[in-house]
């Protein structure tokens, strides 16, 4: 692991962009830290500063503002995000995915904001250095091959935020700093389906928040693919909403680069699940099989929409 040569600790967001626009090496912001320091521990990152924004309390808010919109601010840490009383009365379903995310422990200092934009992942790709070298690199670091599809010129690794697959179904969007963010925008569209690229977010640009229209009134279900119960990334994660006026999001992660979603209304449940199964480009990256993985999608799906109270028959593989 490379050792970043610079700590800096901002007192604000202004503070912190302008150390961000100042620094002349590669930097990284860093809030809870629980998915970068794994990355720079493997040596998959090497920024050398870290701006640490954690102590930023203004970002930190989660209000019911005039409007109906509810503003979880980007550096609330995911515990505070599943006990807030806003939350859990109009979006359940967030503080359901929340505690599936990690451990408790993890959840203290884990935030939405780097939930979102934590990054993809894969079995050849999250391991050590010295296991990188030995098997060849790949394309997500530096080398000119996929090995997980023995030899494509795309990586397809797995998005893994849980929480951005149940924020995207509740049709969520988020504000940042930058041009990206000039004016909001929804929260699908900062990712790109590029497996080595996957976010459009580039370093100095803040998320500062998430925004959620309680009016809608979703109905949502969740479900998580994974080995255990405990402290295991997603190998498949679905969450279906329906709003009040009968319109429906599948939305599916862990089996594709990018979140995958099929958008529509309730007449259309049987063909949005078969757009969202097709649409799904998994690859053998995870401890359970591509076919596995694809079989469970129709599985998640039409679980979901029987509890949802919706007929239909979702595609099988
Ligand atoms: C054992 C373990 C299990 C995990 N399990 C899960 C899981 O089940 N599901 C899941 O979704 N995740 C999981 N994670 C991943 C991670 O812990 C969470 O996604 C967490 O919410 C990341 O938030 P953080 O604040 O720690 O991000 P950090 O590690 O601080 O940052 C992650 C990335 O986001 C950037 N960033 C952070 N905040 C901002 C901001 N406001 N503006 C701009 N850039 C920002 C950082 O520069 C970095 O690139 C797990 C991690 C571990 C170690
Ligand atoms: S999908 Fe292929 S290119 Fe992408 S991280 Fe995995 S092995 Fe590397």
């Amino acid at each position: 692991m490379d050792i970043p040569k610079q700590y800096l600790k901002p007192r604000s967001v202004e503070e912190a962009l302008r150390m961000a626009s100042g620094c002349i090496s590669p930097f990284k912001f860093i809030a809870g830290g629980t998915d970068l320091m794994v990355h720079m521990k493997q040596g998959n990152e090497s920024a050398n500063i870290l701006i640490d924004i954690s102590g930023l309390e203004e970002l930190k808010q989660i209000a019911l503002e005039p409007g109906g919109v509810l503003r979880i601010g980007s550096l609330a840490c995911l515990e505070s995000i599943a006990q807030n009383a806003l939350v859990r009365e109009h979006f359940p379903v967030l503080a359901e995915a929340i505690e599936t995310v990690a451990s408790p422990v993890l959840r203290k200092s884990a935030t939405i904001g780097g939930n979102l934009l934590c990054e993809n992942r894969c079995s050849f790709y999250d391991q050590s250095e010295w296991w990188r070298q030995a098997v060849g690199y790949c394309l997500k670091c530096n080398g000119d091959t996929c090995i997980a599809t023995g030899g494509k010129k795309n990586c397809y690794s797995k998005f893994s935020s849980d929480l951005a697959v149940v924020l995207i179904s509740l049709d969520a969007r988020v504000t940042g700093t930058g041009e990206l963010f000039s004016k909001g925008l929804p929260l699908e569209n900062i990712y790109t389906g590029d497996g080595v690229h996957p976010r459009k977010v580039r370093d100095g640009i803040m998320l500062l928040s998430v925004e959620l229209a309680v009016d809608r009134k979703f109905r949502s279900v969740y479900n998580k693919l994974r080995p255990r119960r405990s402290m295991d990334f997603s190998s498949l994660t679905s969450a279906v909403s329906i709003d009040a006026q009968g319109g429906i999001n599948i939305v599916l992660g862990g089996v594709d680069p990018m979140p995958v979603v099929a958008r529509g209304n309730i007449h259309q449940s049987d063909e949005l699940a078969v757009r969202a199964y097709k649409r799904s480009r998994v690859v053998d990256n995870d401890h359970y099989s591509r076919s596995y993985r694809k079989r469970m999608i129709s599985v998640f799906v039409k679980r979901s929409f029987e509890q949802l109270g919706i007929d239909q028959d979702a595609p099988q593989s």
